[in-house]
């Protein structure tokens, strides 16, 4: 099954559950508007390249769309139409006023200068730009881009419409309008969403053990939301390897060891392989189904927050809730970053700059109201979690595009 198939399983499901006519749930299933470009550009040595793009509006019925821009090799238009779906679900799990949206270039990234990837961002831009617009689709950084990318298609896109336009990208740098807390956004709300789901099982945060994959732009921040409040980190990995300590490991220390050039992997440790370090809560912040059903059937948690995208194949997630691991779904646990992205594009449409701590309190309005909306649907109707919040999410995209009704 395709990610977009699999999608579409369970947009068909959540939409039985919560009573969405046929004519409605199958409307959510098709993207609306996918459009495919081809992206000539110049490379250095003077020859023309020719990539695919992408740009998939799934869904534009809560408001404007919104969703990042993936540069990578492997990038598909069916998996860039999954990406816009998913989106529409975290958008409207978490209150925000937005449909869902995703882009991407079948491009290793990695193989461009910077001089090449510029001009390929560029004419990428140039080519979706009658489709993007504060009011109508709002790009973000995902994989394989960052806020130089945005950087460069808010120019283009000022270039294009002749006045500077902040608002139609987020994840911008600080100098041309991105917001305070941003770095952090998806990582403090990934540790809120952990520290929620700790309390409710009776576990106080302080002294609680946490396993974490990943010490990226999501892991870290996590990791270091997560020790603020007393959690030790017992286990964390990253693509050189794991450090296990059962006493938990001291992130400074990480960090002065990685930023000397030191990998994650040469720190004394344990030897406990890591997916089996006992620990109250797992969280998989680095790769798309990186628990399959033998991590699942071995994890010794009672909890796993979805950090990453799509860490959980079906199979495992079967097996979680045979088990009785309780599994907080990625478009609530890693939701911080679009919250942001949202905070950024209000201030960028009010032309105002609020204070980080302005930014976080509201990050974490947000997604503390998420998860108890998320988790009184769960309790109401003895679901999961994850069935809560599809659940939840369909039925709210559900409600406005019945309001709204059928054009003609
Ligand atoms: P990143 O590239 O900054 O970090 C990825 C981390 O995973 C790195 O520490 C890397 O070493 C580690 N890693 C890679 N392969 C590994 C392996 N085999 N075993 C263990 N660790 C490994 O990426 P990121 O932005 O932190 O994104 C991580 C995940 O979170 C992705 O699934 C992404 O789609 C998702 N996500 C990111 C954001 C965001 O704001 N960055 C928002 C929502 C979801």
């Amino acid at each position: 099954m395709t990610m977009l198939e699999d999608q579409q399983q369970r947009v068909r499901e959540a939409g039985a559950k919560v009573g969405l006519p046929q004519g409605a749930v199958e409307t959510l299933c098709a993207v609306r508007r996918k459009l495919e470009v081809s992206v000539p550009f110049r490379l250095d040595n003077g020859e023309t390249r020719v990539v695919q793009g992408w740009r998939v509006q799934h869904n534009l019925s809560l408001g404007p769309a919104k969703g990042g821009v993936r540069y990578h090799q492997d990038v598909t238009g069916d998996e860039v139409s999954a990406l816009a779906m998913a989106m529409t679900w975290k958008c409207a799990l978490l209150g925000l006023p937005y449909g869902g949206a995703k882009g991407g270039i079948r491009v290793d990234p990695r193989e461009l200068s910077r001089s090449e990837n510029e001009r390929m961002t560029r004419r990428y831009t140039s080519e979706i730009a009658p489709w993007i617009g504060i009011d109508r689709d709002i790009p973000a950084p995902d994989v394989g881009t960052d806020e130089q990318t945005m950087a460069w298609m808010m120019d283009t896109y000022a270039v294009w419409a002749g006045h500077t336009v902040h608002g139609v990208v987020t994840g911008k740098p600080l100098a041309l309008g991105g917001s305070l807390g941003r770095a952090a956004s998806t990582g403090e709300g990934l540790a809120r969403v952990c520290l929620h789901a700790l309390r409710q099982e009776g576990i106080n945060p302080d002294g609680a053990r946490v396993a974490l994959q990943g010490y990226g732009k999501v892991g870290r921040w996590a990791a270091y939301g997560l020790e603020r409040e007393g959690v030790k980190i017992v286990a964390l990995s990253d693509v050189s390897g794991s450090v296990v300590r059962r006493d938990g490991v001291l992130l400074q220390e990480i960090d002065e060891h990685l930023s000397r050039g030191g990998m994650l992997s040469e720190l004394e440790g344990e030897s406990t392989p890591f997916w089996e370090v006992e620990a109250d809560a797992f969280v998989p912040a680095a790769l798309e189904g990186a628990i399959d059903a033998e991590v699942a059937r071995n994890l010794q948690t009672r909890l796993v927050v979805e950090g990453a995208n799509g860490p959980t194949t079906n199979e495992a997630d079967d097996i979680l809730s045979k088990r009785g691991v309780k599994v907080i779904p990625d478009i609530l646990a890693n939701g911080g970053g679009v919250v942001v992205s949202y905070l950024e594009w209000v201030q960028d449409t009010q032309h105002l700059m609020w204070t980080e701590e302005k930014v976080m309190t509201q990050l974490h309005d947000v997604m503390d109201r998420a998860w108890r909306e998320v988790d009184a649907w769960r309790q109401e109707r003895g679901v999961t979690f994850r069935e809560a919040a599809m659940q939840m999410s369909i039925s709210r995209v559900g409600q406005a595009h019945m309001l709204r009704g059928l054009y003609p």
